[in-house]
């Protein structure tokens, strides 16, 4: 039992080399990503609980030259780790602005802000650069942010949030009901929107307590006027349940996936052929 032990350690600590190995591989790739146009940005809609298309949201693609496409949930944490987020997340303001003012609908976009975003760089004056630059009605960007912005520097985060509310774009709160104290957060800034996490959504039939937690999020968020967008909504069976809660929007494979923006041109009030 003692050498399959150590053996086991062995293991685990060769698998621990390898992952080590290959973020340090992916940190090293990144770098280079962003001038060798390998990033792509997908599209995926945001409708009203009917179904009635009002806005998208933009998803990051990492088109590795030999990986193929690396997920977000891959690669964002090391473009954190070594601030590369704050460029590579401009470029995506960029190109999810530029994109929806060409759109002949003004639907709305909504771009993830990573916690890094506000520590560094200027926020505010690339935001404001950026919504110049496209042209795109400031009302039409929300950002999407976890409670990992007020982390750490809460009074700071504060103040940059409502500078950027100030510039006429909307806040929503991603991930919610995730963390330690999203329920505080609500208290200390006017967000425009909370998004309930994917899981509460994809746990809905089998879990009581999900569908509890999701209409106890509801509940709250009505009682202090913010309207809300559930995320991961697959099923009739999940939009039927919300639709009877009164949640306002929702995203999820049964509106639709993130893909190009090319698959849903109609949506946007454009011809197909572009
Ligand atoms: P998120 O912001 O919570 O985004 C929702 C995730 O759920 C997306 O994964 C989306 O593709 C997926 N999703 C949407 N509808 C469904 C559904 O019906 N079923 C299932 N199973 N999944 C669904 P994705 O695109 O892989 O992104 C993962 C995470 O990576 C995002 O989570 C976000 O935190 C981060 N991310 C993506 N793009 C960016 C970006 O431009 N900047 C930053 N900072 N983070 C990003
Ligand atoms: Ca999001
Ligand atoms: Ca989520
Ligand atoms: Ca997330």
């Amino acid at each position: 039992a003692k050498r399959e032990g150590r053996g086991r350690v062995r293991f685990f600590e060769s698998e621990m080399d390898k992952e080590l190995r290959d973020r340090r591989l992916l940190q090293h790739d990144l770098r280079q990503a962003l001038e060798q146009n390998q990033f792509v940005v997908y599209f995926q809609p945001q409708a009203r609980i009917d179904g009635e298309v009002i806005g998208f949201e933009a998803l990051l693609r990492w088109n590795h030259p030999t990986r193929g496409f690396v997920p977000p949930d891959r690669f964002v944490p090391l473009a954190e780790e070594n601030g590369l987020i704050v460029e590579i997340g401009e470029w995506v303001l960029r190109e999810a602005c530029r994109e929806a003012a060409s759109w002949p609908r003004p639907l709305q976009v909504a771009v993830n802000l990573s916690p890094v975003q506000f520590q560094a760089g200027d926020l505010e004056r690339s935001i404001h650069q950026i919504l110049l630059e496209t042209g795109l009605t400031p009302t039409r960007l929300e950002v999407e942010i976890t409670e990992g912005v007020l982390i750490g520097d809460f009074t700071g985060a504060l103040h940059l949030l409502r500078r950027l509310k100030a510039l006429g774009i909307r806040i929503a709160m991603d991930d919610f009901g995730t963390g330690y104290s999203s329920l505080s957060y609500l208290q200390s800034f006017p967000f425009d929107k909370i998004k309930i996490d994917r899981g509460f959504i994809s746990n809905l039939e089998a879990s009581l307590q999900s569908a509890e937690i999701v209409r106890a999020v509801l509940s709250l968020a009505h009682a202090l006027n913010i309207p809300v967008i559930a995320e991961g909504v697959e099923t009739e069976a999940q939009r039927a349940f919300l639709a009877r809660e009164a949640c306002e929007e929702m995203q999820g494979y049964l509106v639709g996936r993130p893909d190009l923006i090319e698959r849903y041109l109609d949506l946007v009030g454009m011809t197909v052929e572009r």
